[in-house]
């Protein structure tokens, strides 16, 4: 018997991959069928509001081009100074509007939210199958959208791409793309999505994409028992054989919570996180010497657990996967040592009032500690770290991110002094409201304390604010 298929080997199929998952591609929402693009807002005194257009106006065409986002406005109109605008204005109304304007003139608009595409996959790690039944709507949202991935670095498994998205993106240089491989045995990798082996063969869509020139990250779900040991090893070499066009890979660990008890998955422990950084750490040894970069990064989690130091700053290079939380620990360690030179240099007024709680996740928590009370001790401060349990999703779910109100409540008793400050991601991007649904004013007022949502940026400017 040969060896088995694996993803980067040339096609295994002939046929068209596009005409296969289409049908399997469902819009979130009704309003992705929508004509055009929404207008969110126009900035006054820009050339959106001189060409009179407003909130709720939907710009269709760019010189006779469909719009479908503000993505295909933004490439439309890059580097245009004539322009022919085709827009439904809010009120039912159609212009067209003849445009000449300065090169690199901005129009002053914002845009609706791209509605993301879903997958069609059934990941047996899904994180859709950990959530409490009555977890946010948002919770369940099974997003797979090149687009998003492009924009915010969100990993897309590219097996319900459609040939339409794969045009755009080598159109359009929506590069780097985040790709979630997981496995480069196509069997293996089968598996984990849920998926048969020709759903999960992306070797065509991936080699055309490399020979475009589009930059891809990879990740690979690491689920003990499935894709360690020897297909960890065989994906990690098979990637690396595209470096440079395959960029980097972030192996992050699977994460259970007491909703997901699926019993082909196996919790991750701490010997085990010991484990892959033994074999890991020597495959990487290997690739910076014949690559000169690790290319091959460990979750920061896996280091947490294992009980260790999370690698050095050279380690991470430029951080090409920070988007993931990969050598986030680092950079933070990196950032609070900057921190402490400055008040050193600039000593704090009254450092003694600055007395209050720091609440954060299980793992990060005794890193904090150590790096505040090195900063009580050389300042004056009285900050104090409290690790918070998370019951809303148990299992081994331990990350500051997905910390609740109902968990930050349940600390209550552990927390002294005048404030407390909890994880800025603890809240949605663009709203004061936390996993379960409490908002910051509530949280705030069962403490009885100003609670401060703060990452590292916005805890030194509180600190250095103090003087
Ligand atoms: S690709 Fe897999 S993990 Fe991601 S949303 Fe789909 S089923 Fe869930």
């Amino acid at each position: 018997m040969g060896r088995p298929p694996r993803l980067l080997d040339k096609p295994m199929f002939v046929g068209h991959y596009s005409d296969m998952y289409e049908f399997a591609v469902a819009p979130a929402v009704q309003s992705i069928r929508r004509r055009g693009v929404e207008i969110g807002e126009v900035s006054p005194d820009s050339l959106g509001s001189d060409l009179e257009l407003e909130s709720g106006d939907r710009i269709i065409k760019v010189n006779g081009r469909v719009v479908r986002d503000y993505l295909d406005f933004r490439f439309q109109t890059a580097g245009e100074t004539e322009l022919v605008l085709e827009v439904r204005k809010r009120t039912g109304e159609d212009w067209e509007l003849q445009i000449e304007r300065g090169e690199g003139e901005d129009f002053g608009l914002s845009f609706e939210q791209i509605v993301p595409r879903q997958c069609a996959n059934e990941c047996i790690f899904c994180f859709c199958n950990g959530n409490p039944a009555d977890a946010r709507p948002s919770l369940f949202i099974k997003d797979e959208d090149v687009r998003l991935s492009f924009l915010y670095g969100n990993y897309t498994t590219l097996t319900s791409i459609s040939e339409d998205e794969m045009q755009r993106i080598v159109e359009q240089g929506l590069s780097p793309q985040y790709v979630s491989i997981h496995a480069t045995d196509l069997a293996v990798r089968a598996y984990l999505l849920g998926v048969d082996e020709h759903r999960a063969d992306i070797a065509p869509k991936l080699t055309r994409l490399l020979d475009a020139g589009i930059e891809i990250h990879a990740q690979v779900v690491l689920c003990p028992g499935i894709n360690d040991g020897e297909i960890l090893r065989q994906t990690i070499s098979d990637l690396a054989s595209e470096y440079p066009r395959i960029t980097s890979v972030a192996i992050v660990p699977l994460g259970l919570t007491r909703y997901n008890t699926d019993p082909r998955l196996t919790a991750v422990t701490p010997d085990f996180c010991r484990q892959i950084i033994a074999e890991v750490s020597a495959i990487q040894r290997d690739l910076r010497q014949r690559l000169g970069t690790t290319f091959a990064f460990l979750g920061d989690e896996i280091y947490l657990r294992a009980g260790g130091a999370v690698p050095a700053r050279t380690h991470y290079g430029n951080y090409p996967q920070i988007e993931d939380g990969i050598g986030m620990v680092r950079s933070f360690i990196h950032e609070f040592a900057a921190l402490m030179r400055r008040l050193e240099r600039r000593p704090l007024d009254e450092p003694g009032k600055i007395n209050g709680t720091i609440l954060t996740g299980m793992l990060f928590a005794p890193v904090f500690r150590t790096l505040i009370e090195k900063m009580n001790f050389r300042c004056g401060t009285r900050l104090n770290v409290e690790g918070v349990e998370n019951n809303y999703f148990g299992g081994d779910v331990s990350v500051a991110g997905l910390l609740t109100g109902g968990d930050l409540v349940a600390a209550r008793a552990r927390v002294c002094g005048d404030f407390a400050i909890i994880p800025k991601s603890t809240l949605k991007s663009d709203e004061e409201i936390m996993l379960d649904g409490m908002k910051l004013g509530e949280l705030s007022q069962s403490f009885g304390l100003p609670v401060y949502p703060m990452d590292v940026k916005s805890f030194s400017k509180f600190l250095l604010g103090q003087n």
